[in-house]
């Protein structure tokens, strides 16, 4: 690893402490058969002790995270894009136009294209050369595409747009700056920009490990979100926040200035450092999780983890859990055909888990939103005294590896930690 970086933002030299995670396999490199050696990259997570934006620590070469399968593909939330869409009319008259750049924005296409305006997708894909060998550029590609010369070139073949949309993406890319600044040739006079980004927030208080992925280089708060866009040239004209279990989305609104006019000055955070304590407490965690899962071992009993998303496979490989896990359990299809990045579990149907009366511990990986109905699939495990928790400290079924650690389950120090709007 490499000892001196800079901050993705303010460009000062990354010199605060790492929340250093070892050498970790790609979450989406599944293997159909087991490879000999799966190729690991050190993953770490640091604050800027400048602006306080955290972010990756020299993340893995993006070349290392293109999927091997065509399957690949994550699910954002779009329980909110109604009263998104109810925010942005007063904005923009029909049949003004609308451009999505990203797979995250087709939700909110529809919903604006229902209202009269002119909505179009541009293909960023469009501009990619192609490989020699058969790979599935995803979102890693995506948001290298966000950069001046590609945006101008889409700009040249499609034009200018009143609004234009980016959900999910500006939290992967490994140069924020850049992609705002790219989003300019495609922006009509007045154009507005709408950004969607997770809000870390949640996870950083509760110290769930789980959301770290090599994949998201930013990790936002809306103090730090706000300050890149600033920073970036843009004017914020409305920041809302939409509750999630998990975590919140942040939806900005955004219109650049005049490029000719000087970036604000970089301000230091005022809120606490979320980082620090996440940081802190991450051995205490993982030695709880050690410990409570040999525990399960020690005594005959057989664990699971059901859902094999990227969000399983951090909990499992962060907090070294692998040696303590039978499979995953998986009811897509695709990925009962292949085994875990790096350590080769199987990931099985859920029938095939009711089957086997060795697991008495079901980890659960999944949103809160399926877990009721993950309880019922399961009725016959439960019934036959089977323990199913959510690794998820936000989650109803969360229960901690230890009495000793209580994170996320106390809201009053979750909201010391909440920034205002
Ligand atoms: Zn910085």
């Amino acid at each position: 690893m490499k000892s001196k970086l800079q901050c993705i933002l303010c460009q000062t030299d990354l010199v605060g402490p790492r929340l250093e995670l070892g050498k970790l396999p790609p979450c989406n490199r599944f293997a159909a058969v087991p490879e000999v050696s799966t190729p690991t990259y050190p993953l770490a997570l640091t604050e800027c002790s400048h602006c306080s934006l955290i972010q990756l620590f020299d993340p893995p070469p993006i070349e290392a995270l293109i999927p091997q399968v065509p399957w690949i593909r994550y699910n954002e939330p779009d329980a909110h894009l109604e009263a998104v869409t109810s925010q942005l009319l007063p904005q923009l008259k029909a049949p003004a136009s609308v451009f999505g750049i990203g797979p995250f924005d087709q939700p909110l296409l529809k919903k604006l294209a229902a209202q009269g305006l002119t909505c179009k997708m541009l293909d960023l894909f469009a501009l990619e050369p192609k490989r020699a060998i058969e790979t599935f550029p995803y979102l890693e590609t995506l948001q290298a595409r966000l950069h001046p010369q590609p945006m101008q070139t889409l700009a040249t073949t499609h034009g200018k747009s009143q609004l234009l949309i980016c959900r999910y993406l500006l939290e992967h890319c490994r140069d924020p700056l850049a992609a705002l600044d790219s989003f300019r040739p495609l922006l009509a006079e007045n154009g507005l920009v709408l950004i969607e980004v997770p809000d870390s927030s949640k996870f950083l208080t509760r110290k769930d490990y789980s959301f770290i992925w090599e994949e998201h280089v930013c990790y936002f708060t809306a103090e730090s979100f706000t300050r890149l866009l600033r920073q970036a040239g843009y004017r914020l004209f409305n920041l809302m926040r939409f509750e999630g279990q998990l975590e919140d989305a942040l939806v900005a609104l955004v219109q650049p200035l005049p490029q000719t006019a000087a970036p604000s000055p970089m301000v230091k955070e005022k809120a606490p450092s979320l980082f620090t304590p996440y940081a802190a407490a991450f051995e205490k965690v993982r030695d709880a999780y050690q410990t409570a899962l040999a525990a399960i071992q020690a005594q005959g009993g057989k664990i699971a983890i059901l859902g094999a998303g990227h969000q399983a496979l951090m909990f499992m490989h962060a907090l070294g859990l692998q040696d303590f896990v039978s499979y995953l359990v998986d009811d897509d299809a695709n990925k009962q055909a292949y085994f875990t990045p790096g350590a080769h579990l199987p990931i099985v149907s859920s029938e095939k888990m009711l089957a086997d009366d060795k697991i008495n511990t079901c980890l659960l990986a999944v949103s809160p939103r399926i877990e009721t109905k993950i309880q019922e699939k399961c009725a016959a495990f439960l019934a036959r005294g089977g323990k199913m928790y959510s690794i998820f400290p936000g989650s109803k079924l969360y229960q901690s590896p230890s009495p000793q650690l209580r994170y996320g389950e106390d809201r009053a120090e979750e909201d010391k930690f909440r920034c205002t709007l």
